[in-house]
């Protein structure tokens, strides 16, 4: 008889994250003309588990909270409210330095090109995580990492020399990806990685980046609005409206069988990697204001299906058919 195996422990825990931002008018203002404070509500309750070596992405139009919910499991913004957990340290000590695994998670941005120091050589862009963390013993063998690591993105050691302007946008794209890896990271969270980059180089740098998940054991934290993107590089996806999770589940089920009507309008919206140029839906309805969000469901003001109780009640996530939604009406729907 076989011993069944033991499931590795989540790498990352975010469980009830929440974010949010002052944006009152400023207090002279607000004595002038007796206007309230307010807040924004960026990301409200938020909470996913991602596995060693897995991919999970978090896709939603422009302004849903992704960016932020991804901001904050990277350390660069501390969360109001919720925990976040990597290998069960909370990431605020990680980010204090009482913890080592500072070095294990990275951040791929979105604009290559503002996040290389224009006025470095790429070989000391690369090198800079290197010896920071004292990850070599010598010039000689920092060199020859960096020399490994450009091979690694698809670029020639003798790219060392260059400087960041010298190249395409793919092509800084993937200096990014080696500066990434120059750490040693076990998780990288990929703010928009190709939404810069021409719909042609797209496919390149996402395949690459699955590559170098194979082989070196990375998981991915992947932020996008494009679900043709998500649908190429995701295990898992969660889909966020309004700064809430509205949907979960693995990629194929989500694709065959969306749950959450606002899954379906994306899906219905997807332009696709390889048919440049091809007619596609366009998204119907506004987001909301986040500062003033609808009542009940938010997502009612656009919802084809919208009743009297989603007007009135939120609808909590709860599971369904092996992902989990949150919608009053998903069952009828489906
Ligand atoms: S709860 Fe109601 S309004 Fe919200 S998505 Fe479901 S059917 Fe639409």
């Amino acid at each position: 008889m076989t011993t069944p195996a033991i499931p590795a422990p989540d790498l990352v825990v975010v469980d009830r994250l929440m974010k949010t931002f002052d944006v009152s008018p400023p207090l002279i203002t607000r004595l002038a003309t007796g206007a309230k404070p307010r807040m924004l509500k960026a990301v409200d309750g938020v909470s996913f588990r991602i596995a060693p070596g897995r991919t999970l992405s978090l896709v939603g139009e422009s302004g849903c909270g992704k960016t932020t919910v991804a901001r904050c499991v990277a350390g660069l913004q501390a969360p109001s409210g919720g925990t976040i957990a990597y290998r069960g340290v909370p990431i605020a000590d990680i980010v204090a330095g009482k913890s080592p695994y500072r070095r294990e998670i990275q951040m791929i941005f979105q604009d290559p090109y503002g996040s290389l120091n224009p006025r470095w050589r790429v070989g000391r862009i690369i090198a800079d995580p290197i010896r920071a963390l004292k990850l070599a013993a010598s010039g000689a063998e920092t060199d020859a990492a960096v020399a490994r690591l450009l091979v690694a993105v698809g670029l020639s050691p003798a790219d060392a020399r260059k400087y960041p302007h010298e190249f395409s946008g793919g092509q800084r794209q993937r200096i990014a990806v080696a500066r990434a890896l120059a750490s040693r990271p076990a998780l990288i969270v990929c703010d928009e990685p190709t939404s810069a980059l021409d719909v042609s180089v797209q496919a390149q740098i996402l395949n690459l980046m699955r590559d170098l998940q194979d082989e070196f054991g990375l998981t991915y934290l992947f932020i996008s609005h494009n679900l043709s993107v998500v649908d190429h590089m995701s295990s898992e996806v969660a889909v966020m409206y309004l700064g809430r999770i509205v949907e979960t589940a693995h990629t194929a089920d989500l694709f065959s069988a969306p749950k959450h009507p606002y899954t379906r309008l994306l899906l219905k919206a997807m332009p696709s990697l390889d048919q440049v140029g091809a007619v596609r839906e366009p998204m119907q309805g506004e987001v909301p204001n986040p500062i003033d969000p609808p009542t009940g469901c938010a997502f009612h003001p656009r919802c084809p299906f919208a009743a009297d109780r989603c007007r009135q009640e939120r609808p909590d996530l709860r599971p369904l058919a092996g992902g989990t939604v949150a919608c009053h009406r998903a069952e009828e729907i489906g």
